[in-house]
């Protein structure tokens, strides 16, 4: 959707006024902010690389694309990893903000068909007006910063609580990985618009419960294009540095060396488990689909960028098996997950071949409540720099529509006995 905006002479003067006071970022050491590429790497020299506070940002083929100081790199080199520079992260955004954006709060120009949080409101509230039947709107919480989570459900008889198995979609943990919030909007516009159409949509609205939460992280989006230009930014917004939420959930928070306790890091990990609201809001719904002593959710796909992945818990540990994953489990997790793979053509393994990492919310999804919870890397494959998170928005349409077979799939599994 593409929403014109007139810029008037004063919004053009607020935007330069915007753009020349904006905060550098991040990161202390921001300006020493690099873009390098590891070749051959394996998950424990991933791990090693995530454990010295690197920001990963993509791995495709043992290349791991990460964002560090240079004397970070330089640490890891002498660890024996592979490292060659790409170039800084400044200048890689700048070249990828060729233009401002026609508002203050709009994308950058050439990229509008991706949808502000205002946008996504919008449409969700249409989605909810048009197809009232089967459709939804309401919250899981709020953010730090006081914007609605909008939830939506979607089923028939929407108002009542069949027993019906349920499946929960979440996007935008991570500010920067737009295109999972197109990817949730996606899930959201097919099974309305598409219901009494198409045969598997309907059937699947017929006989589910679905819950969509397009943007988990609408903070962190919205400061990741204020002003017109991309950021790169990752965290929520919660004080000055904001909290990595996709480190804060409550399953062996930070045990494992896989996220980081300082604010500094891209994976900090907040200042204990669920302290950022939107995980706790969203970890609040999951407890309040728990009906008579049984979970309803029975699957779940968190979306990310980039990689082109489908990852399976656990990541706290390289074991397949635990005391909270029996070997049956973890085969089924295999077998569900290289059958979602086959239907995109990404590439799938569990989370921790990846590298290690702890407060994850596939982790704590399957061990607090045995929902059968994985997670897409989506496009593209590999980087391209700082590119891998903002891809043009002619990539919106392929790249979500590459995943409605994989999503029938969840859907479909999640009826099935485990
Ligand atoms: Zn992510």
């Amino acid at each position: 959707m593409k929403i014109l905006r007139r810029g008037s002479i004063a919004a053009a003067g607020l935007l330069l006024l915007a753009a020349s006071v904006a905060p550098a970022g991040a990161a202390q050491d921001d300006n020493d902010r690099m873009l390098y590429e590891a070749r051959g790497t394996d998950s424990a020299q991933r791990t090693a690389i995530a454990r010295s506070g690197a920001d990963i940002w993509g791995t495709s083929d043992g290349v791991t694309t990460f964002s560090a100081s240079a004397a970070l790199a330089k640490s890891l080199q002498a660890k024996g990893i592979d490292v060659e520079r790409v170039g800084d992260v400044e200048d890689l955004l700048a070249a990828r903000n060729p233009d401002m954006a026609t508002s203050a709060d709009e994308f950058p120009a050439g990229d509008e068909g991706y949808h502000t949080y205002g946008e996504l409101t919008e449409v969700l509230q249409r989605a909810d007006s048009e197809h009232g039947d089967i459709a939804s709107l309401s919250s899981a919480g709020s953010s730090y910063q006081g914007r609605a989570l909008h939830l939506m459900k979607i089923s028939d008889n929407v108002a009542q609580d069949e027993d019906e198995p349920e499946v929960l979609f979440t996007c935008n943990q991570h500010a920067r990985e737009h295109l999972t919030t197109e990817m949730c909007l996606r899930i959201v516009e097919r099974f309305t618009d598409e219901y009494g159409t198409d045969p598997t949509v309907t059937e699947l609205v017929n006989t589910r419960e679905i819950y969509v939460i397009p943007s988990v992280n609408p903070d962190g989006s919205e400061y990741d294009i204020e002003g017109g230009r991309y950021k790169g930014w990752r965290k929520n917004r919660q004080g000055y540095y904001g909290t990595d939420l996709n480190r804060n959930w409550g399953y062996k928070w930070g045990c494992c060396g896989g996220s980081s306790g300082s604010p500094y890091s891209d994976t900090y990990r907040g200042t204990s488990a669920f302290s950022a609201p939107e995980t706790r809001a969203v970890a609040s719904f999951v407890e309040s689909r728990v009906v008579g002593g049984s979970q309803q959710i029975k699957a779940h796909i968190d979306f990310h960028t980039y990689s082109e992945l489908v990852l399976w818990p656990y990541g706290y540990t390289y074991s397949d098996t635990t005391d909270t994953m029996s070997r049956e489990e973890a085969r089924r997790f295999q077998e569900v997950g290289r059958k979602l793979a086959a239907s995109n053509g990404y590439t799938p393994q569990q989370s921790s071949d990846l590298y290690i990492t702890d407060g994850s919310v596939n982790d704590w999804m399957w061990a607090e409540h045995g929902i059968l919870s994985l997670t897409f890397e989506m496009y593209p494959a590999s980087g391209g720099g700082i590119g891998g998170f903002y891809p043009p928005d002619e990539r919106i349409e392929p790249e979500t529509r590459r995943n409605d077979e994989a999503v029938d799939i969840l859907l479909t599994e999640a009826g099935a006995q485990p």
